[in-house]
């Protein structure tokens, strides 16, 4: 099997060789089991299914999100001499009924198919030969994660009406919940999991303190990356407008990419990034998907992204060629006011918004933290490290303070709580009672009686609440359910029992948040 598989790699790539995990999953496939992979961005996933497609008889049906993607791929596995074709919406029905046919014919090696389309497809695949269906970016059957299609629930009906046909999911963006949730829906659970590292050592994470954001990004720019290209992250058009014009008045090459712009500006600036040197783009998160320059140096965030998966995806855009790279995002009070404004107004649900809240609520971790970040993040995967020596952190340790007894404190709380009441409770409810704040709620439910009430008043509730941050970053304690109730870790029973000393981040992300509670 290897041997076609890697002949076929070069012959039709001209790679020499796989790369990673790439040739057992290859392997796999090709032999007719299921697969599941994670890899990170630029891992290469799109050859995991491309060759068994060749290899394997018939044609590969690829299920892919994205439109822009999948004509991307279809053109470039045409230049390869890859029958390969696509249904989507844009096409017209003329050219859809031409695919049918080829199709029927077996005359495609691939077909990549937009999940909204497969219910109606249904009867058409029956009437080919399909070698494997491949399910990219399959985190978006997770209700769980940050990028929910409602399309890809739909997808075990794969299962059901070709229960013969090796299927393979993959993903660039997966916790363990995730991961689950993916198997679990798409009937993987017995597939064999391929899992890299998402480590991306070559990458530079640093976060700072919000103040005067676009100057120090003009600073940092100039001090550390000078006619490289890049990418800058912001939340809102108006302020990808307004950071390009300001770049530009710099005398940067800069450019904006936003869903206000018309196509042809959109396709524009684009081809610019990826043809010209050093252009830096300012751009809301609509930019980047399949976006595949290898040179990109930096990309940095004038806006807090809203989850960790959010940041590890946007920032894996830099230094794709292996050379190094820097993610620089700037944090500061109206992030977090603005945020949650956005998750209480916005459109979802009490499930919802308790979801984008927890997802919140980590990437705060990780802009709390005082260990080091690359460890964090790839914790959040699910991955253990070492501290890298090459983030802000490492490079720089920030100055810290003994919140062991306030730890202990909000630690004794939440025992003396569920001992008291039996149950679990969410930060604001154990802050108040460390606060000794009387509400109705908490009357009726006896807080005040709890014998730590009130003990904690040498900080402020927004002191508390990076305390509290900082605390689920350590696991110490962790929120658990669909309220994030608060409970304590192995970890924190250490802290509790006077094991472990808790240092805490001394610096303006603390004074941040205190104001922020002003403001709100
Ligand atoms: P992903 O989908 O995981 O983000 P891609 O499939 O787009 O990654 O691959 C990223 C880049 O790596 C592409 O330019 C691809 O051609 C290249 N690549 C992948 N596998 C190999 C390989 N075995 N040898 C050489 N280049 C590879
Ligand atoms: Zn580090």
């Amino acid at each position: 099997m290897s041997e076609a598989a890697l002949s076929t790699l070069q012959r039709v790539w001209g790679y020499p060789d796989f790369r990673g995990p790439q040739r057992q999953i290859v392997d796999t496939v090709i032999a007719g089991q299921d697969a599941l992979v994670l890899m990170p961005t630029g891992g290469g996933k799109s050859l995991c299914y491309q060759v068994p497609s060749l290899v394997r008889p018939g044609t590969g049906i690829v299920i892919s999100p994205l439109i822009a993607l999948m004509q991307d791929q279809v053109a470039a596995l045409e230049q390869l001499g890859v029958r390969a074709a696509f249904l989507n919406s844009t096409l017209d029905p003329d050219t859809r009924r031409a695919v049918e046919l080829q199709y029927q014919a077996g005359e495609l090696d691939m077909l990549y198919l937009a999940p909204e389309r497969l219910q109606q497809s249904l009867d058409l695949l029956k009437r080919g030969n399909i070698s494997l269906f491949a399910i990219d970016e399959a985190h978006c059957v997770s209700q769980w994660g940050h990028d929910f299609r409602p399309d890809y629930l739909g997808l075990d009906i794969i299962h059901q009406e070709f229960p013969d046909v090796p299927r393979i999911a993959l993903t660039a963006t997966a916790t363990i919940q995730t991961r689950e949730e993916i198997a679990s829906r798409l009937g993987l659970e017995a597939a064999p999991k391929f899992v890299s590292s998402f480590d991306r050592p070559n990458i530079q994470y640093r976060i700072v303190p919000k103040n005067r954001a676009r100057d120090s990004l003009l600073r940092f720019i100039r001090a550390e990356h000078d006619g490289d290209a890049g990418i800058v992250y912001c939340l809102s058009r108006k302020s990808v407008e307004q950071t390009a014009e300001f770049l530009r008045d710099q005398g940067l090459d800069a450019l904006p990419y936003h869903a206000g712009l018309t196509a042809e500006q959109r396709q524009f600036n684009q081809k610019r990034f990826l043809r010209d040197e050093g252009v830096v783009m300012c751009a809301t998160i609509a930019f980047g998907m399949g976006i595949d320059k290898p040179d990109v140096r930096f990309v940095a965030h004038l806006d807090l992204p809203k989850s960790v998966e959010g940041y590890y995806q946007e920032t894996g855009r830099a230094g794709r060629d292996g050379e190094p790279a820097t993610a620089w995002l700037a944090y500061g009070l109206q992030d977090v006011v603005q945020q949650r404004r956005m998750i209480e107004q916005g459109e979802g649900d009490a499930f919802r918004q308790r979801q984008q809240s927890l997802h919140l609520d980590a990437m705060l971790a990780l802009c709390e933290t005082a260990g080091c970040r690359r460890q964090m993040l790839l914790a959040y995967f699910g991955e253990d490290a070492e501290p890298c020596g090459n983030c802000d952190n490492c490079l720089n340790p920030p100055k810290t303070w003994d919140g062991t007894v306030q730890a202990q404190k909000l630690l004794s709380t939440i025992v003396r709580l569920d001992r008291a009441t039996g149950r679990a409770y969410g930060a604001g409810a154990l802050i108040d009672i460390l606060l000794g704040k009387r509400t109705e709620r908490s009357a009726a439910q006896g807080h005040d009686k709890v014998s730590t009430f009130g003990i904690g008043t040498e900080l402020e509730d927004a002191s508390w609440r990076t305390v509290v941050r900082q605390l689920l970053a350590m696991n110490i304690i962790t929120a658990v359910g669909e309220y994030g109730v608060m409970r304590v870790t192995p970890r924190g029973a250490e802290v509790l029992a006077g094991r472990e000393q808790v240092m805490l981040r001394k610096d303006e992300a603390a004074a941040v948040a205190r104001s922020s509670r002003r403001t709100s």
